[in-house]
């Protein structure tokens, strides 16, 4: 399901950035379309100016031409010229003016006085005729009459003997003598040589100019032929009195122009760089994206692996403030990695290091002497982290304050305590590394913290267990000795015995004679005697438990009486209550049924308890030093229920936690074997050993044995 979402997520995020990009070409490539069609609009209105501009040019120069011609034909009738001479100046007018194709002088009447034809061409009229060609003449000097000026007539068109032809116009420049008309000047126009004349030298390549009627009929025309499939054409109106004719210009592009200008090719060629740019951006960005995901594999797997360490890591500043912890760390103290990096950014200000021992050997002697000074020029030291214990805090301060002198030595194996946030205490093993950056700079130390907690508490395991293993050795060898003891003592002991006994039986020998004396004193040694023979025979019972207690009897059950068992410790509780002042009170129920029990381990057990409740009088504090042991047959289960109390100091909790615990004891001279070995016993024997405190003080020790079953 998170993979589908995963799959899901990454599919839209393509699919937007893909769209973006697509978007993002689209733009740039409408711009530059548009930019390319703008600048190719601009290039056409550039041209299209021009040609207006060039056309507008033509008709003035065509203008300023005519004008001038007609200051001339003026000129050349202001002298009041004869016929004779008129000629002669008439054709080195039209040597000047090659569009003039004929000057004629009329009369009033209309009448041709003289004419002179250009020299340039051969007669244009020949053919027609000058008289068919009246009608025009005569309508434009009956405009001229009617100016009182120049006019000009329409054109008309003029066919040559060579077949070709051209367009003519005729101006009629009326003259007078005073205020009379006294005849006129024609002129005759080729309208194709004023183009090729006039406008001619200022047409470039693929201009052509050309006259038109106002209805668009061609008229005249000069200039190349050659074609475009673009055309820009500027048309001026040329209006002269009598006639007017459309002055058209047009200029051919060559070819569809795709660069039409430099503007547009600059324009191309930097939308080129733009698109390979953003090819350029688009790879760069796939290499980063690339890039960045191999950068998150690299750093989820690190993060793995520092989530996955059970060292704990911690990295700090040169000023001590911690930069970095990893889970296994915020595990090992008991506190998340964000209080641990708050805790001591707020610097504090510099204290005086402590005047004992602790920085002894760690700074320099020169920094030692002058220690307050140093102080005020080392950096502010760091708050105590919350894993210092309270009262070390100030020698680690001082310790790390000693570390940031020292740069660039690691150092291994640095042993320490550190606190839980439960405040519980734990060993940890340090290692610690200068922490350098990419530049080789010292930027601060890394640690490595490892808990030791649970080595220590097997090393102190197995020095417990290795100490139980000697106890129990020394114990053996003890129990070995008095093994031994008891043996040898045991001979002695029957000598003395036996020799009391002897001496007493020759006291007895003359009973039957009358008493004399020396009676007395034989009673009072037969009595010494008795007493001798009694401890003899109480030491020997003695010996032979202590004896019997030693010698390990394993899985040896038998019926017994419970009375036996408490008769047979008697004698070594009687010798110790003796010497400790404690006076032993028994209670045994009548009719108590029979035991079936290792019958030396539990009176061991019982002897035990006697021992440890007569130990525990032996107090200035107890008054009433009392041993009660009572045996008393147990309703519920039908055994018998053994219970030795005392009066003595009591248990407190915290010993009672730890009673049953081997090798556990209070005692000076004790091995804590005891109480251990009586419940081992009891448990064996399918019972419990239980204890309770008693009012005012004292404690119970109790414990039931089952009787023996019917047929053992
Ligand atoms: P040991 O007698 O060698 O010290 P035990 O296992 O018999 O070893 O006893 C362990 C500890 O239990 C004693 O050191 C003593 O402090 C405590 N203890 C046992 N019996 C009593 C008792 N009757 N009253 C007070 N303390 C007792």
């Amino acid at each position: 399901m998170i993979f589908s979402l995963r799959r899901r997520s990454r599919f839209s995020f393509l699919w937007r950035r893909g769209y973006l990009w697509s978007m993002l070409v689209l733009l740039v490539v409408t711009m530059l379309a548009t930019l390319v069609w703008l600048a190719g609009l601009y290039e056409a209105s550039q041209v299209q100016g021009k040609v207006e501009r060039d056309a507008a040019d033509a008709v003035n120069d065509i203008r300023t031409m005519l004008t001038r011609n007609l200051q001339d034909m003026q000129a050349l009738q202001a002298s009041s010229p004869q016929l004779d001479v008129w000629p002669v100046q008439a054709a080195a007018l039209l040597r000047q003016h090659r569009e003039l194709l004929r000057i004629e002088w009329r009369s009033a009447s209309m009448v041709t006085l003289v004419h002179v034809d250009t020299p340039f061409r051969p007669l244009v009229f020949s053919r027609l005729g000058r008289e068919n060609l009246h009608a025009d003449v005569a309508l434009a000097c009956a405009n001229a009459r009617r100016f009182s000026g120049p006019a000009y007539s329409p054109s008309y068109f003029l066919p040559q003997d060579d077949g070709a032809g051209q367009e003519v116009m005729d101006l009629c420049l009326p003259l007078n003598s005073g205020a009379r008309l006294s005849g006129y000047l024609i002129a005759s126009y080729s309208l194709p040589t004023i183009l090729s004349d006039t406008v001619g030298p200022q047409l470039t390549r693929g201009q052509e100019a050309s006259f038109t009627e106002l209805d668009g009929t061609r008229l005249a025309l000069h200039g190349s032929m050659r074609r475009g499939t673009r055309i820009f054409t500027g048309q001026q109106v040329l209006s002269l009195p009598g006639n007017t004719v459309l002055l058209r210009l047009d200029s051919w592009r060559a070819g569809p122009d795709l660069f039409p200008n430099v503007l547009t090719a600059l324009v191309t060629v930097l939308s080129i760089a733009l698109l390979s740019v953003l090819a350029m951006l688009g790879r760069d960005m796939r290499r980063r994206m690339q890039a960045e995901r191999n950068l998150a594999e690299a750093l989820a797997f690190r993060k793995a692996m520092e989530d996955s360490l059970v060292t704990g890591l911690l990295a700090r500043d040169t000023q001590g403030h911690i930069r970095y912890v990893n889970p296994a760390f915020c595990q090992m103290v008991g506190y998340s990695a964000e209080v641990l990096l708050a805790s001591n950014r707020s610097a504090s200000a510099p204290v005086p290091l402590p005047a004992d021992s602790l920085m002894e050997g760690v700074l320099p002697p020169l920094l030692d002497r002058h220690i307050g000074r140093v102080l005020r020029l080392l950096p502010p030291e760091p708050e105590p982290v919350p894993f210092w214990p309270e009262d070390m805090a100030q020698a680690y301060r001082a310790k790390q304050l000693a570390r940031g002198l020292d740069s660039g030595s690691a150092r291994e194996g640095l042993e320490t305590v550190f606190v839980r946030q439960d405040g519980v205490r734990f060993p940890v093993l340090i290692f610690e590394a200068p922490l350098i950056n990419a530049v080789g700079t010292q930027t601060g130390w890394m640690s490595a913290f490892v808990d030791i907690s649970e080595q220590r508490r097997v090393e102190d395991l197995s020095r417990a267990s290795q100490e139980r293993l000697q106890a129990t050795a020394r114990l053996a060898t003890v129990g070995e000795m008095a093994s031994l003891l008891s043996h040898e003592l045991n001979q002695p002991l029957a000598a003395i015995s036996s020799y009391a006994t002897g001496s007493l039986n020759l006291l007895k020998d003359d009973d039957s004679a009358a008493p004399t004396p020396h009676d007395v004193l034989k009673a009072d040694l037969a009595g010494a005697l008795r007493r001798i023979a009694e401890q003899a025979e109480r030491a020997g019972k003695v010996i032979k438990s202590v004896h019997n207690f030693v010698r390990r009897r394993e899985g040896d059950r038998e019926g017994v009486q419970p009375q036996a068992l408490l008769e047979a410790i008697m004698p070594l509780v009687s010798l110790q209550a003796h010497k400790l002042g404690v006076q032993v009170q028994i209670h045994v129920d009548d009719d108590l049924p029979p035991l079936f029990c290792d019958r030396t381990m539990v009176e061991q057990v019982l002897l035990n308890l006697a021992r440890n409740g007569m130990q525990a009088m032996d107090q200035t504090s107890v008054t009433t030093r009392l041993l009660a042991l009572d045996l008393r047959l147990d309703t519920h289960t039908g055994g018998v229920q053994f219970s030795v109390a005392d009066g003595g100091v009591g248990i407190p909790v915290e010993v009672a936690k730890q009673l049953f615990t081997l090798f556990f004891t209070t005692k000076q001279e004790g091995m804590g074997l005891g109480l251990s070995l009586c419940r081992t016993v009891v448990e064996q024997h399918g019972g419990i050993l239980e204890f309770e405190n008693r009012s005012p003080q004292g404690t119970i020790f109790r414990f039931t044995l089952p009787a023996r079953p019917s047929g053992n």
